[in-house]
């Protein structure tokens, strides 16, 4: 999953130093008329450059009541295992996005399941989207952002060794859910944790 590190400030805003439509350098941050929010808007050419969350979308895939995970080969969380996911594209449906992924990142072929999990990551301006799906052959293997690729059962997941605190999320959910023999949609959210206190600190 080649996600990116979280953009800088407390806003989770990009940086913008140059217009992306005229290349100005007069640009800064203001609320537009009729609007409520601070935008990177061009003196020169008047454009309002909007900036909105990105679409994580990937599969749990299933094979006889294990799961296939992918160790990392790229940063950030490089040698860690996660769940074949990434960026969806523009112009791709959530689903074909998916799909895409787990072939890139397992060179796996899966048919798709039902929607599962939906986790929101304000700080980073993520939506991570992951659905069920039921592995079709053990033909997979690392495609270049994997080191390797292997199918778990829940007794061996390295929970410890888990890349992204959304995927052990899903995956801690999929087996609960697993026991119950039911797969209701879960949508939540994972909110960086706040500073401790300095006296919290001290204490260790
Ligand atoms: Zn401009």
């Amino acid at each position: 999953m080649h996600t990116s590190p979280s953009p800088p400030g407390g806003s989770g805003r990009a940086d913008m130093k140059f217009c992306s439509h005229c290349g100005s350098a007069r640009i800064g941050l203001r609320v537009p008329d009729g609007d409520n929010l601070p935008r990177f808007v061009c003196a020169d050419c008047g454009t309002i450059h909007y900036q909105n969350p990105k679409i994580v979308v990937g599969c749990l895939p299933e094979w006889q009541g294990r799961v296939l995970l992918c160790k990392r080969a790229i940063e950030p969380r490089y040698g860690l295992w996660t769940l074949p996911a990434g960026f969806l594209e523009n112009g791709e449906t959530i689903v074909a996005g998916a799909l895409r992924e787990t072939l890139e990142e397992a060179r796996a072929r899966v048919e798709p399941g039902d929607l599962y999990t939906v986790i929101s990551l304000p700080q980073i301006n993520q939506v991570y989207i992951m659905f069920r799906a039921r592995l079709l052959d053990l033909d997979f293997g690392p495609g270049p952002e994997s080191l390797e690729v292997q199918l778990y059962e829940e007794a061996d997941i390295p929970w410890e060794a888990l890349a992204f605190r959304t995927i052990t999320r899903t995956l801690r959910n999929y087996f609960l859910d697993r026991r119950q023999r039911a797969f209701p949609v879960r949508v939540s959210s994972l909110e960086r944790r706040p500073p401790l206190p300095p006296d919290l600190l001290a204490a260790g």
